[in-house]
């Protein structure tokens, strides 16, 4: 989607995970505190953009909406196509899904309460007007204990899934658990891997909000929306990207 605004200075990025009808914590939000949250951004005059506008936006310069916001929901959980997306579609919203492919069609048994992810029919059948796909390493790596083998035979296999089932995907990844080398030596290589497969941005967490065109396009940060957030400290988390 293209816009004939001049293009905004900064991009929020919220961060969400799973959704369910009454039940909250930290990784889920309910679907009453989720049409609340859009609600709030449409009425707060966001607009909903996509991580490849974001893309065409900082690499060839295309405008973006005035207020840009990025939904972005990691590990593609059914509970973001059975409840989340009639909402996303009921307020003209989009949503960038990062999978981990090595787990698609299970669970997410990295975590303690695991719960079921996508299919690669459900995946294959998304509304393409509301759903973009990307990347969330293969077997949900830690990319801070990864060796550059490990990264690279990890994006390689993300890759080649996408490719063999005909989904189409954005270059982009979210570090699974924000988590990236704290060596700057172990970060550099993880840079060239990057570079190798043209992985065009990379998001972690960091509860900031971006310049319209980051600085550092492997460090994009993310708002960590919770659901054990008030609507108050919703708000406050998506105006000022922390709390103080
Ligand atoms: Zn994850």
């Amino acid at each position: 989607m293209f816009w004939k605004h001049s293009s905004p200075s900064r991009v929020r990025v919220l961060m969400y995970h799973k959704f369910d009808e009454s039940r909250s914590d930290y990784l889920t939000v309910t679907t009453s505190q989720f049409r609340k949250h859009l609600a709030v951004l449409t009425a707060e005059g966001y607009h909903f953009i996509t991580l490849q506008d974001w893309l065409y936006h900082i690499y060839q310069g295309l405008a973006l909406p005035p207020r840009p916001v990025l939904l972005t929901f990691d590990d593609a959980y059914v509970s973001n196509l059975t409840l989340a997306y009639p909402l996303l579609k009921e307020y003209g919203a989009r949503a960038t899904l990062f999978v981990p492919t090595g787990y698609v069609g299970t669970s997410s048994s990295w975590d303690s309460e695991a719960e079921d992810l996508l299919t690669v029919g459900q995946l294959s059948r998304l509304d393409p007007e509301v759903f973009e796909l990307a990347l969330h390493t293969h077997q949900h790596l830690n990319y801070r204990d990864a060796s550059p083998d490990e990264m690279a035979s990890d994006l390689k296999a993300c890759v080649d899934f996408f490719v063999e089932h005909g989904l189409h995907f954005v270059k982009a990844l979210a570090y699974p658990y924000g988590s990236r080398p704290s060596e700057p030596h172990h970060y550099v290589q993880m840079l060239r891997v990057f570079r190798e497969n043209n992985i065009q941005a990379a998001f972690r967490i960091g509860n900031r909000i971006n310049p319209a065109v980051p600085k550092d396009l492997y460090e994009i940060n993310r708002i960590d929306i919770r659901g054990t957030d008030s609507l108050f400290t919703f708000r406050r988390k998506v105006l000022l990207g922390r709390l103080f």
